[in-house]
């Protein structure tokens, strides 16, 4: 599945990621959560691939193109003029190839998606003017058309309303149940008590990682809240490590780039819209430094 074996990750030379090692268990839902900038947004970013470690190694298993990923919302443009039954349909885009046309069957399957998450009639409408519960939902539904072995989900219900949350995590069951593997950056202890088999409790450095009881206790969240407590920004450099400096660029990913299936390059209206906004791959050198 995936195993993170003493991995440091380093934005302009500064660690987000210190050490980490441990190993997903396939089938579960596991939970990564941490006070903010504890590097959880990293941690699904390197398993995406989308980082390059400064230490250590990230090995996943399951190809590539059997990975769904949701960036965090604040990381998506949604002004992109799309609408929601495309946005679904993206979701299988590299299925469906550059000239292969979209069947009758696919367009079923995406409409059948778009009913599961509750959005049947707003096929035709333009993402921009959803609620962004709504497009959480669009998000969800286009998941669904991946048929993803794994799936990563970084901040998936933040500022849902208690429905769709609720809706979603259902989605996130049937998913457990139909033997695929989840990991979701969570902030609600108390939903990751009720939902997630497995937690990964992250400040910077590895706080615990296991089954979520034993790792929800209050010291270990005592211990990741005073570590947090203690970062400095302006922390000293680590000058062996490697640089991810403008990896994540401040630029927002289009919303048809969101969820990757793929590397960048892989689909055409990637390449068009978003490829310069997906990863490190693209920033020259210099400004890498
Ligand atoms: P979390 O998702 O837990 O809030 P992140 O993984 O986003 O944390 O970030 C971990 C740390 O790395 C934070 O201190 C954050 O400021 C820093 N960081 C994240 N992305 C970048 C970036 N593109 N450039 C520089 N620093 C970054
Ligand atoms: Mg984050």
């Amino acid at each position: 599945m995936v195993t993170i074996d003493n991995l440091t990750v380093s934005y302009r030379q500064h660690p987000a990621l210190h050490h980490i090692s441990g190993q997903f268990v396939a089938g579960a839902l596991t939970a990564v959560i941490g006070p903010n900038g504890s590097g959880k947004s990293t941690l699904l970013k390197s398993i995406m691939g989308l980082l390059k470690p400064s230490g250590g190694s990230v090995r996943t298993t399951t190809p590539r193109s059997r990975i769904a990923y949701l960036p965090q919302a604040t990381e998506i443009d949604r002004s992109f003029p799309l609408q929601v039954r495309d946005c679904v349909l993206l979701g299988c885009w590299s299925a469906v190839g550059a000239f292969g046309g979209i069947s009758r069957e696919l367009l079923a399957r995406a409409d059948a998606a778009i009913k599961t998450v509750g959005l049947e009639g707003f096929e035709a409408r333009a993402v921009g003017s959803l609620s962004s519960g709504q497009f959480q939902r669009v998000l969800f539904a286009r998941l669904l058309m991946q048929d993803a072995e794994l799936i990563l989900l970084d901040e998936p219900f933040n500022a849902m309303d208690s429905r769709t949350t609720a809706a979603l995590l259902d989605l996130i069951h049937q998913w457990q149940a139909e033997g695929r593997t989840v990991i979701a950056v969570l902030h609600d202890d108390a939903q990751v008590r009720a939902h997630f088999d497995q937690t990964v409790l992250l400040a910077r450095e590895l706080v615990a990682w296991g089954p979520t009881a034993q790792v929800l206790t209050e010291p270990n969240l005592q211990r990741a809240r005073a570590l947090a407590e203690a970062w400095d920004d302006e922390a000293e450099i680590c000058h062996s490590d490697e640089s991810n400096a403008a990896a994540e660029s401040s630029h927002k990913t289009p919303a048809v780039a969101a969820l990757q299936t793929g590397p960048a390059h892989t689909t055409p209206i990637q390449r068009n819209v978003g490829a310069t906004h997906l990863g490190e791959r693209h920033v020259p050198q210099e400004q890498a430094k």
